[in-house]
């Protein structure tokens, strides 16, 4: 069915464009992007109204509070998908339209994801690992794959291609969600983390890595790892990170809840966490902005209820603005430059004639406040109407 949304101003994906425009979608893609009008069978007055593109959060943990179970099965393995899906589509609430999946146990993510792109059932786009590679006992273990050589890793790297995962995720640090695990320890070698990055590599995938602690972030910038998650970076990170062209996923809702929580539950986590990392992720985002690295909005949102999928993403994007990033950066750290990480960005991420129609529609102008994201009016994933207000 064919939709027009006329007289609205656009955010591309990188940048506001100039004056009102008009977008001409169906199921197939952007089919027009002009300054006229277009009927439709679908015509929305896009009138003081804003359209982006459809928000990605890079880093989520779907069906991972499931995982944590030690008893898992085949039902627990169905039962796991069905939360992920659940999940994936409360995200549409938010305008989100994909969401990267970073680590469950049961590989579940990887066969809901098959389920949506192959239109069996309907979802945002999930780009997903599955398990995750991690040393014996290491962060993550009750999701993960345990490598303790070179060979297991390029072993469980290349099982988790088989089972058509979009990117392998490795544990390089210890972390605050595993009970006993220290945050900032290494803990896969550099050998490890290379063996699963060429795997990857050879076949068009990507590897990222968990890392909080700096040694960890450097063992995996050299080893090729893509995608580096959370940590609190130094100017020498900074740097090895801008030679290689790595993308940085500071995840800082997640960290920023932590330490403010009260709940009983996650008090062994508030009690490791450290009240300067706030400080120290704000510059690593201002480190970010001065050596031209890609900044990708993500949540690690999942594992818990203290960081939920959808108004999570939202919550990150305020951070980043509060923490000095301008709207318009912090836009396209959940658009563009999420898609051009995650390599989709040929499909979406962005607004043009020839991408798929995921798009999100406010009422206000989250170009000029980031925080007018809470005006979301509809999202659109692949050209269908999904959610409205
Ligand atoms: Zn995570």
């Amino acid at each position: 069915m064919k939709t027009a949304i006329n007289d609205v101003k656009i955010f591309d994906g990188t940048k506001t464009l100039e004056g009102r425009w008009s977008v001409l979608f169906d199921e197939m893609g952007i089919l027009e992007v002009g300054e006229g009008h277009y009927t439709a069978e679908l015509v929305i007055d896009g009138k003081g109204r804003t359209l982006t593109p459809g928000l990605i959060d890079g880093h989520v943990h779907m069906g991972a509070s499931l995982s944590m179970s030690p008893n898992r099965d085949e039902g627990d393995k169905i039962k796991c998908g069905a939360i992920i899906a659940d999940q994936a589509r409360t995200a549409w609430r938010y305008g989100i339209t994909t969401l990267c999946n970073c680590g469950t146990a049961s590989d579940a993510d990887i066969y809901v994801s098959e389920l949506i792109r192959e239109g069996i059932i309907e979802g945002p786009t999930i780009i997903a690992c599955g398990r995750v590679l991690s040393i014996t006992g290491g962060h993550g273990w009750s999701m993960s794959v345990a490598c303790d050589s070179e060979f297991e890793t390029l072993k469980a790297a290349r099982e988790q291609i088989r089972l058509n995962a979009d990117f392998v995720k490795l544990m390089a640090t210890g972390g605050m969600g595993t009970k006993n695990s220290i945050p900032n320890v290494p803990q896969l070698t550099e050998g490890q983390m290379r063996a699963a990055s060429e795997a990857a590599n050879e076949v068009g995938k990507f590897t990222r890595a968990h890392a909080t602690g700096l040694e960890g972030a450097k063992r995996a910038i050299r080893a090729g790892v893509r995608i580096i998650d959370h940590v609190q970076m130094d100017e020498e990170t900074a740097e090895m990170m801008e030679e290689a062209g790595a993308y940085y996923c500071p995840t800082i809702v997640t960290r920023y809840n932590i330490l403010h929580t009260e709940d009983p539950r996650y008090q062994y986590m508030r009690q490791k966490a450290d009240p300067g990392d706030l400080d120290r992720k704000k510059k690593a985002l201002m480190l970010c902005r001065e050596h031209g690295i890609p900044v990708i909005a993500g949540t690690d949102a999942g594992p818990s209820d203290m960081v939920l999928i959808g108004p999570s993403l939202w919550t990150e994007l305020k951070i980043y603005q509060e923490f000095g990033l301008s709207s318009e950066e912090a836009l396209r750290a959940a658009t563009y430059d999420a898609a051009r990480a995650l390599r989709i960005d040929d499909v979406t991420g962005s607004i043009a004639a020839g991408k798929r129609a995921d798009l999100a529609l406010f009422e206000g102008d989250p170009t000029e406040d980031v925080e007018r994201v809470d005006t979301l009016a509809m999202t659109f994933q692949g050209g269908v109407l999904q959610y409205k207000v």
